[in-house]
């Protein structure tokens, strides 16, 4: 029988080597996940970049460093899996779009999202970036703007929503003063308070 640890490294291994929707992406499938049974903070995304599939980490990238800014965490404590694990829906870069990326491959988080979120703890901050990871979780807020699914669930210490931070998140704070006059700090605390 295996550990736990062994079952979360057999479990990686295999995902790493998933090609399962290889034909539908423009590169070689590159699986990127960052998990941990240690993590008290999980981000839930929708996809790689471009630049972190080229370089293999993910939130490598300007949305990253706006992520970052927003959570107030160094890039050496969002790259540290023992406090901070990362899921995107899909695991894959899924290529370029008209505009923005393409949505993340829907076979991927039906094959993979809820083996791995069993790697992380239940006790724990989720915050969910994006709508493709919002519909997931949040199913019972899917009529509501982004804005409002942010607001809905600010007041709760296990859980937090917010927009892609693409350049895209400029223009809906420019409309929402409130996301960084009062959500942000807010956030910021939480976040604080689950990788103490
Ligand atoms: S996107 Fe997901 S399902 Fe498709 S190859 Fe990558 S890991 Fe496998």
């Amino acid at each position: 029988m295996l550990t736990a640890s062994e079952g979360a490294e057999t479990l990686l291994r295999e995902v790493r080597q998933c090609r399962r929707c290889a034909a539908a992406l423009p590169h070689t499938p590159r699986p990127l996940v960052q998990v941990s049974t240690t993590a008290r903070v999980l981000i839930i995304s929708q996809a790689p970049g471009s630049r972190s599939h080229a370089r293999g980490i993910l939130w490598d990238d300007a949305s990253g460093d706006r992520l970052r800014e927003w959570l107030g965490l160094s890039a050496a404590q969002l790259a540290d899996p023992a406090a901070v694990a990362m899921l995107p829906m899909g695991l894959c870069y899924p290529g370029r779009a008209a505009s923005g990326d393409r949505p993340p491959r829907p076979e991927c988080a039906a094959r993979w999202h809820d083996r791995l979120l069993h790697l992380v703890p239940g006790r724990r901050l989720t915050i969910l970036v994006g709508h493709h990871a919002q519909h997931r979780h949040l199913p019972e807020l899917r009529h509501l703007p982004m804005a409002e699914r942010v607001r809905q669930v600010a007041h709760r210490q296990d859980l937090a929503a917010l927009p892609h931070p693409s350049w895209r998140s400029v223009l809906f704070m420019r409309r929402h003063p409130w996301f960084e006059d009062e959500l942000l700090p807010g956030l910021r605390a939480k976040v604080a308070h689950w990788t103490r």
